[in-house]
């Protein structure tokens, strides 16, 4: 705690110079509280990210030199290195400066859309990936984002372009049936339906900021 002579007053901080008057301030004890909470440095968190990256290229390389090592014919190092993987990617957009939850759902749509299609892929492509995995991850995320936009409003302006990638996503998806490498086709075109939903509900309850919001992003 510090004392101004001159005002009479204590200053809970740890100034030298007196808010009131700015003279010089005499301490009278050790004990001070900070003006602004304590920030952590970004040094934890960019050792995070190394540490991480770190361990991700432990485990894929221990996972590598096991199976080749002890061969056992089966694709379960390819699919723990692709899960390696989809947990990286997923720590590095959680532990970036301002996490947008809407390009969290997104990212988490790439990846593990990705990561379900590969093992699929791996594991005799039963197809179960693109028939129902994929096409119900871009139900889920156009209705998480729906959900935000509703909750904050505010924050409207970061989840446009969002919707719009995933109503776009929502509208490939039918290509995965009408390529022959869905089965299925009522899963792709409710993702798709859905999704424009989505979309056209964000239209029409917040047009012009939609509107504005579009044609800022693609210079139209
Ligand atoms: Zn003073």
């Amino acid at each position: 705690m510090r004392f101004c002579a001159h005002c009479g007053v204590k200053l809970a901080n740890d100034n030298p110079k007196c808010p009131l008057c700015d003279m010089d301030t005499e301490k009278i004890d050790d004990e001070f509280s900070l003006d602004y909470p304590y920030i952590k440095s970004r040094f934890t968190r960019g050792l995070l990210i190394r540490l991480i990256s770190f361990m991700a290229v432990v485990f894929a390389s221990a996972s590598f030199m096991i199976d080749h090592l002890v061969p056992t014919g089966s694709p379960w190092a390819l699919i723990t290195i692709a899960a390696i993987v989809y947990v990286w990617i997923s720590a590095m957009n959680l532990l970036r400066h301002t996490p947008n939850p809407a390009s969290i759902a997104l990212c988490q749509l790439f990846c593990i859309g990705g990561l379900v299609f590969f093992i699929d892929f791996f594991t005799g492509f039963y197809r179960w990936s693109v028939n129902f995995v994929i096409p119900f991850l871009i139900i889920g995320a156009a209705i998480a984002t729906t959900l935000m936009i509703a909750i904050r409003p505010m924050k409207y302006r970061a989840f446009t372009i969002y919707q719009f990638v995933i109503a776009a996503l929502g509208v490939l998806s039918v290509l995965l049936w009408v390529f022959g490498w869905s089965e299925i086709e009522w899963p792709v075109v409710t993702a798709a339906g859905v999704s424009i939903l989505c979309f056209l509900a964000m239209l029409v309850f917040s047009y012009r900021r939609t509107q504005h919001e579009l044609k800022k992003r693609f210079h139209v």
